[in-house]
């Protein structure tokens, strides 16, 4: 039975007076002047310091090369062109994924094949990915859901024995491993996100990490129109002046005064990857013993890089729906979020016919979950906050000893 209850818990102090995000970027004076440098120089945007955070990247996750986009999601649609998606073609993904993980399958003419999660880790399941497979497959896009790495192993075996392209949509797994090995020099293909609450912000931005060369040559070409300067590659050659377009690029490329914004963040990834990684032991330490919420399992393979701690609430064990919890953590000013509204229950993708029921556990860990605040700079007193919130409201809405 549900119990009637205001949403003001005892009598409607909130645990914090201001609003808490749930996550939020980190700029100092440094990445200041950085920006402000460029602003001063001649080049604004394609200029030199494009292809020193290019090869920023490439040095730090171990690839070959690295091609900056003016977003993440431009970046996951020139990995669906490179990767010869085109009308007809199906891609396995995620449900529990941003939209944008599925979207650029459809901005190719393919056509998103939702897969299952693993009801522990909440990634994709590579028994789900397998009985997917048709003729028509030829790409898989994992995420890796929260910062720990899919199952990277099975999924490359699938792959192989399939023929098919991956492309990681890592854009909460940049400085994450798996086995050893960095995120971002595995896959084919890998794409991170620089959205200001990712690990690191060039305020929009995106790359594709890859060690092949036919690829990145796409992905080069995508980015500006599918123009050409390479006279290597010219059909045609009238004079000095001439460039080609060999396909129907878009413009999608970074600035320089993002760039450089990037360079100065990704000295400090590291530090904040450590911050997070702390932040969410002491959520662990604090919520091990309330058997009302599960916590993020993690795989011993893998090393997480944290972008989002997700609790997940026995609703067996609680007298209200994860609704109300919502709403209660967010009267404490507890700024919570559930990430994610399974991608093919959006209005859109139900008009192209998915139907509800596709992926029992992503649809029931979507009923259950909720994110709550992570981000570097939270302090040691923001992270006491938030789990004096959740005890709270979870200890009111306990259905133990009150039956
Ligand atoms: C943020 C995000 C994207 C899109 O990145 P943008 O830079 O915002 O376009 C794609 N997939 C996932 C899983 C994301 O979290």
């Amino acid at each position: 039975m549900k119990k009637e209850i205001s949403l003001a818990i005892n009598g409607g102090k909130p645990v914090r007076d201001t609003y808490l995000p749930y996550g939020r970027q980190w700029i100092d004076e440094t990445d200041i002047e950085a920006v402000v440098n460029v602003l001063k120089g001649d080049f604004l945007t394609t200029g030199p310091v494009i292809s020193k955070f290019e090869q920023s990247i490439a040095d730090y996750v171990g690839s070959k090369y690295a091609v900056a986009f003016s977003n993440g999601t431009a970046a996951l649609h020139a990995a669906c062109f490179a990767a010869g998606i085109s009308e007809g073609d199906e891609v396995i993904t995620t449900p529990m994924t941003f939209a944008a993980s599925a979207n650029c399958i459809l901005y190719q003419g393919g056509k998103p094949v939702f897969a299952d999660i693993n009801p522990y880790t909440y990634n994709i399941d590579p028994v789900s990915i397998e009985r997917a497979i048709t003729e028509k497959t030829k790409c898989i896009i994992p995420v890796d859901f929260t910062g720990q790495p899919a199952d990277l192993d099975t999924i490359c075996q699938i792959a192989h024995k399939y023929n098919l392209t991956i492309i990681e949509d890592a854009a909460h797994a940049l400085g994450a491993e798996y086995k050893g090995r960095k995120i971002g020099s595995i896959s084919d293909m890998t794409m991170f996100s620089f959205h200001p609450v990712k690990h690191i912000t060039t305020g929009e931005g995106g790359v594709i990490t890859t060690n092949n060369t036919a690829f990145y040559e796409k992905l080069i070409q995508f980015r500006s129109h599918g123009i050409t300067r390479n006279p290597k590659h010219f059909i045609h050659h009238h004079g000095p002046w001439y460039y080609e377009m060999h396909c129907l690029g878009f413009n999608y490329r970074m600035t320089d005064i993002q760039a450089a914004l990037g360079i100065s963040q990704l000295r400090k990834l590291d530090g904040f990857i450590k911050m997070r990684k702390h932040l969410a032991a002491l959520y662990d330490e604090a919520f091990r013993n309330m058997k009302e919420v599960v916590l993020p399992f993690q795989n011993q393979d893998c090393n997480s890089s944290w972008h989002l701690y997700i609790i997940r609430l026995n609703l067996d064990l609680l007298q209200a729906g994860r609704k109300e919890i919502f709403e209660a953590l967010q009267k404490e000013n507890i700024g919570v979020n559930v990430h994610y509204i399974p991608a093919y229950y959006h209005p859109f993708y139900q008009m192209l016919d998915y139907q509800k029921g596709l992926c029992p556990n992503a649809e029931k860990l979507y009923e259950e979950i909720i994110t709550l605040p992570l981000f570097p700079l939270m302090t040691e007193a923001d992270i006491q906050d938030v789990i004096e919130a959740v005890k709270k409201v979870i200890t009111h809405y306990s259905a133990e000893g009150k039956a």
